[in-house]
């Protein structure tokens, strides 16, 4: 048999982990200032869910969704995003009784049956965060607070945000643009991709964030939603332009800004940045006020975003190696294990070598570790019950009884923990 990893998927270690792991501790710090509290939703859904949720016109639901069959017959879906689980536990758990605003966030794995290229896989990592319950713009001014604050903190400040409105559902807004965006896009027919010309019949505004070059000459002079939704939702917007322009953020408007997925109303946003190229986003999300009903369930006004962890940590450059701990060389297995596990538990990262190899091996494996002290028992030292302490920093030695260990190298190193 042939061990082969699955298509579209990958293993993470080594720098990569270290990446996400950074990205990963960030998010749950600053969101935790915002009030977000941490959900964790099961991988796999009904999946009616998404399907009702997230569109069946949608590329997601319609062609990415990793199937699979319970044993009594029914459909389940690996998650393909993460806000239709959070919304459902808000509903199946009542979570909107506890208090009129919530916010959550999640981190995890996704699952989209994608063609795999840079940057996108068929398992992939995403966090977001989801605020329910608020619809005035402060709510849209809160969540971009806090990713601006995020990508501070992990050091993305090149990231840069794209921002649209798309309007609600009311008759004279929405739908009225498409009207409008329908009529354009006729006299155009002919210059826009055979998927498009689909769209036009069925989700005519995703015409305008098609990627063909063909499509993207044909809308450049498309009506802008932004300048035709209704009079709240142009105000909503309004309000939210000039809250950002008080705090400093630095948005782009895009009238092509239209967000995959059909749960979206009013704001829309996109993170983007300059090296990961005009095709593929960092991270995005906007405003769902219409998907709880959707679900059959009392309206809850909602927004939030995800960002792709693994777009994300292409973007974090070389990770220096973390150096320090201990090192423990000798050659009474017994002894070397024993002052082992004594450092562990006293706070102290600390390895040994397992096959107890020369002296010299021993020191060059310390090295290699980048260890800051080599703790040496050899034989003089278990005779005289000592132990040698090398720092590597200077070569400086000295010999202590083993008992005085802990107490010296607390005044030389800080635990860990
Ligand atoms: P979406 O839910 O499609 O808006 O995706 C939000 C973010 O998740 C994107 O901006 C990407 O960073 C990331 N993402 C989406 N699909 C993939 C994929 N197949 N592979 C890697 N990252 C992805």
């Amino acid at each position: 048999m042939k061990l082969k990893i699955v298509k579209g998927t990958r293993d993470l270690y080594g720098d990569d982990i270290i990446r996400f792991q950074r990205l990963e501790s960030a998010a749950r710090q600053v969101f935790t200032l915002y009030g977000y509290e941490e959900i964790r939703t099961p991988m796999f859904e009904r999946t009616e869910l998404f399907a009702h949720g997230v569109g069946q016109d949608t590329d997601i639901v319609g062609k990415e969704m990793f199937l699979l069959e319970d044993r009594r017959g029914r459909s389940l879906a690996l998650r393909p995003e993460g806000t239709a689980s959070v919304v459902r536990s808000v509903i199946t758990d009542n979570h909107m009784q506890q208090s009129n605003h919530r916010r959550f966030f999640y981190m995890g794995p996704m699952f989209r049956y994608e063609q795999p290229q840079k940057g996108r896989f068929r398992q992939f990592d995403q966090i977001g965060a989801e605020y329910f319950g608020v619809t005035t713009p402060d709510a849209d001014l809160e969540v971009l607070l806090m990713l601006r604050h995020f990508f501070k903190a992990v050091n993305l400040e090149s990231v840069s945000f794209q921002l649209n409105t798309i309007g609600c559902q009311k008759p004279e807004c929405r739908p009225a643009f498409k009207k409008k965006l329908i009529i354009y896009l006729e006299l155009h027919r002919s210059h826009l991709c055979e998927n498009c010309k689909r769209r036009l019949e069925t989700n005519p505004l995703r015409v305008l964030d098609c990627k063909e070059e063909s499509c993207i000459a044909a809308t450049s002079d498309a009506p802008r939603i932004y300048e035709h939704v209704c009079g709240e939702c142009s105000g909503h917007f309004g309000q939210l332009k000039t809250m950002l322009r008080e705090h400093k953020v630095s948005y782009e408007l895009n009238h092509k800004l239209v967000r995959g997925l059909d749960y979206y109303s009013r704001t829309v946003f996109e993170v983007y940045s300059e090296n990961l190229g005009a095709q593929n986003a960092a991270g995005g999300g906007g405003r769902y006020d219409g998907l709880f009903e959707i679900y059959g369930s009392p309206i809850v006004p909602a927004l939030g975003f995800a960002l792709g962890l693994d777009r994300l940590a292409m973007l974090i450059p070389e990770i220096e190696q973390e150096s320090g701990g201990i090192f423990v060389v000798g050659h009474d297995r017994s002894k070397v294990t024993g002052l082992v596990a004594m450092l562990r538990e006293a706070g102290y990262k600390c390895l040994y070598d397992p096959f107890q190899a020369s002296m010299k091996s021993q020191f060059r494996q310390a090295n290699k570790a980048g260890v800051t002290h080599v703790l040496i028992l050899g034989e003089e030292e278990i005779t005289n019950n000592t132990v040698s302490v090398k720092s590597m920093k200077d070569s400086n030695q000295v010999n202590l009884p083993f008992d005085g260990i802990l107490e010296y190298i607390g005044q030389d190193l800080n635990p860990k923990n």
